[in-house]
């Protein structure tokens, strides 16, 4: 099998690695994702090499090096340009996990027990990228042309090993869009409620890359069926439920139908369609449990409050309709109610009112939703209003007169400043 590697810069310094350690009398080939993606004929993320060189010999074979994980022989090995780096692992055993998640120690060794201290089968594959040829100890190959995520070795014992394991099994088969092998999902299943021992922060990352990919509701019904969303997700496991008032069997299902509707959603936007049915508190509990940033949770609170002010929007004067449609988070706001709207979680019709008011807004250029004030606080000085709340409240209505259209020039401003002085 002769592969043609992407010409990119970080393909270039792996085989350049590769290469080196090799003159010094190394094992070295390319390992892991990376293989997987490029026997698929996907753009790899980024490139890993498996080498019988010991940390140390990494790190002398090599102008620019860092140690990231020189204890468990993990060297980063960095390009002439900037930002390029690829991973040199020395090969290992991973000792035995008593806190579920992490060896307690490592050992060195060769290719063969390298293999088998990996996840799945597919990711256990090794690549020479001179040759072509792909090294497989574990049957990967055969899985990656059945499609399927299968452990290395007995399931059940691997995720006891380390619970991440157990969302990055969904998380592969929904990228790739992959089966997952019988027993893997047997043993996935039963050890479900342990996944809870991982930190929030890596479970965070899983779900997010879930998220974000195309697999999105898929991934989130092998969790459900798993029992990983009873135990990290129970605000969004609870929505099956809860009847949906539109087709969709459950909130559940809305959900998922919303989530899969949305055309290439950010992670607000992704987590605003599953929590949208949720109720606030439970929105807030579930990204504060993931120890989201504060940002990510008060963007989710904004867009999903926001669903039900669609209703009603014809009835809005202008200033306020602007108002409205010049929040920061308009545009996933909108993109959430036009998808909500396919399971009647929102009306169609003021959606599309909104967008084409939201459009027309914008090609007026900015002073249509952002007009700039011709008077400041100076100016209602120099009339001889003294200072006090009641400025902001002048300019403010100044500011509803300009967004309505009915005041566009200086002299309009002051104008209207005046005959409200007076008032
Ligand atoms: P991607 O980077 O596209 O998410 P990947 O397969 O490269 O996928 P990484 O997390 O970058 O995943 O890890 C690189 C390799 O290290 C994996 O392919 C796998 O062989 C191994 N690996 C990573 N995490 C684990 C783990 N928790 N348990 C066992 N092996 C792992
Ligand atoms: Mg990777």
């Amino acid at each position: 099998m002769k592969l043609d590697l992407p010409n990119v810069p970080a393909s270039a310094l792996a085989r350049r690695v590769v290469k080196t350690l090799r003159a010094r009398g190394h094992v070295a080939w390319l390992a892991g994702g990376c293989v997987r993606d490029l026997l698929l004929g996907r753009t790899p993320k980024d490139y890993d090499v498996a080498t019988d060189a010991r940390p140390e010999e990494v790190e002398a074979a090599f102008e620019k090096s860092i140690p990231v994980g020189k204890s468990f022989g993990v060297i980063t090995v960095q390009g002439e340009v900037d930002g390029v780096q690829v991973e040199v692992a020395t090969f290992r055993h991973d000792g035995p996990y008593s806190d579920g998640r992490h060896p307690d120690s490592v050992r060195f060794t060769d290719a063969q027990e390298d293999a088998a201290r990996r996840d799945f089968t597919i990711n256990a594959l090794y690549l020479d990228p001179e040759s072509g040829e792909v090294i497989d100890y574990v049957n990967g190959v055969q899985d990656l042309k059945a499609r399927l995520v299968r452990a290395v070795g007995d399931p059940a014992v691997r995720f006891a090993e380390d619970k991440l394991r157990l969302l990055r099994a969904i998380r592969f088969a929904c990228a790739l869009n992959f089966e997952l092998d019988d027993a893997t999902f047997a043993a996935l299943k039963r050890m479900a409620p342990q996944v809870v021992v991982c930190s929030a922060e890596r479970i965070r990352e899983e779900l997010h890359r879930m998220l974000t990919s195309p697999g999105r509701s898929r991934a989130l019904r092998l969790m459900q069926e798993a029992g990983l969303l009873n135990a990290l997700l129970p605000e969004v496991a609870a929505l099956a439920d809860r009847a949906s008032p539109g087709p969709a069997r459950n909130l559940l299902a809305r959900a998922l139908m919303t989530l899969d509707a949305l055309a290439n959603p950010s992670l607000s936007l992704a987590w605003s369609a599953l929590l949208a049915d949720a109720g606030e508190e439970a929105a807030a509990a579930t990204l504060r449990r993931l120890k989201c940033s504060n940002e990510l949770a008060s963007r989710v609170r904004d867009i999903v409050s926001d669903v039900p002010r669609l209703a009603g929007l014809e009835h809005l004067g202008q200033a306020a309709l602007k108002r409205l449609l010049r929040r920061p988070h308009v545009d996933e706001w909108l993109e959430l109610a036009r998808a909500r709207s396919l399971d009647q979680g929102a009306d169609p019709a003021q959606v599309r009112l909104a967008l084409t008011r939201l459009a027309a807004f914008r090609a007026q250029g900015p002073q249509s939703l952002w007009p700039k004030l011709p008077l400041s606080g100076d100016d209602l000085k120099a009339l001889g209003l003294p200072p006090g709340p009641r400025y902001r409240e002048l300019l403010s209505a100044l500011e509803d007169e300009m967004l309505e259209g009915r005041v566009g020039t200086r002299e309009g401003a002051l104008a209207f400043v005046k005959s409200r002085m007076d008032a």
